[in-house]
């Protein structure tokens, strides 16, 4: 059975945010070198250690993931790094819940800015619940 585990910094095992698998992740950073100099050619010459960059190479697709070590976010690929259970969110409220869920890993203020329009929905769905129960 396919395991459902966010990606997460450092951790060892989650699904691959380009392949989808439940795998093991291989962590490294990242070092720099001359891109001028082997493009001609000539010896690859190491430019040094690149701060606060991350790679998580996913076991089963061999492909990596982009990370800040100083946030501990995601950069590459650009979605979140959670996947949110949406099927308990009203229809109606939807697309709000998936743009908040969007933008959550890039800024949390932005995505909690929407919460006030989702709960509002929510308080008037209930208040029109409760008439109608009466
Ligand atoms: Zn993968």
């Amino acid at each position: 059975m396919e395991k459902d585990v966010n990606p997460e910094f450092g951790k060892d095992a989650f699904n691959c945010p380009l392949c989808g698998a439940y795998a093991k992740q291989q962590w490294s950073g990242a070092d720099g070198y001359d891109m001028m100099t082997s493009a001609h050619g000539h010896k690859v010459m190491p430019t040094g250690r690149i701060a606060d960059l991350a790679f998580s190479r996913c076991e089963r697709c061999k492909r990596n993931a982009v990370w800040t070590t100083s946030k501990r976010i995601m950069v590459y690929p650009d979605k979140p790094a959670r996947t949110f259970d949406t099927t308990e969110v009203p229809k109606e409220h939807a697309s709000d819940y998936d743009e908040a869920c969007a933008v959550i890993h890039l800024s949390p203020k932005a995505s909690a800015a929407l919460q006030p329009k989702m709960l509002a929905g929510y308080t008037s769905g209930a208040r029109v619940l409760r008439k109608n129960t009466k």
